[in-house]
């Protein structure tokens, strides 16, 4: 069955410089990216993403962690891929959450580690199940970001829209 799925290269992904081995390792699947793009994470965001985790003792250096204040990195490189059973296989890619009960040739038993404050610094996030996915994918992408059309969507007229547009 086709899905979608949320990948974050988190910031120490990107300090290690794995972003092209995380992505030759993805490659290998066969899934195809359907959206792309690197994301300044504010806090709300973070938050948000890791709203699971609030009561966790670590969830403010968790927050931290994701929002690069931890690696003087403040970038997320956020895809979503596509294809057949992809949440499980890139689960699957990933490894375990702590990075030393994953699969050591796994990304995150590969690259991950453990901080001196217990937060487990494991390189990638991926979506656990469909639920979260979709969750996860309107947080951090709009519709139009999003090369196919995985979600239902809804026209909105807003009037007197301030944005940006090249100078
Ligand atoms: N995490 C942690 N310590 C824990 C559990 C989780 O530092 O005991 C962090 C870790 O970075 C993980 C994130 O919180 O990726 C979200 O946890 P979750 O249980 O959702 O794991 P995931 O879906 O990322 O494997
Ligand atoms: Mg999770």
């Amino acid at each position: 069955m086709n899905q979608q799925t949320l990948i974050l290269i988190k910031p120490d992904g990107l300090v290690k410089s794995l972003t092209g081995n995380i992505l030759t390792r993805l490659s290998e699947t066969k899934l195809e990216i359907i959206a792309a793009k690197v994301v300044q994470v504010s806090r709300e965001l973070a938050a948000e993403h890791y709203r699971h985790m609030k009561d966790q003792p670590f969830f403010p250096e968790l927050l931290d962690y994701l929002q690069g204040t931890l690696h003087n990195r403040r970038k997320v490189m956020a895809l979503v891929y596509w294809g057949d059973s992809a949440i499980q296989r890139v689960r699957q890619l990933a490894g375990a959450t702590n990075p030393e009960e994953a699969e050591p040739t796994s990304i995150r038993g590969s690259y991950g580690r453990i901080t001196s404050k217990g937060v487990y610094e494991n390189v990638i996030h991926t979506s656990g199940c469909e639920e979260d996915a979709e969750r996860e994918i309107k947080l951090w992408f709009e519709p139009k970001e999003v090369i196919m059309d995985v979600y239902p969507t809804r026209q909105e007229t807003v009037e007197k829209l301030v944005r940006t547009v090249w100078a």
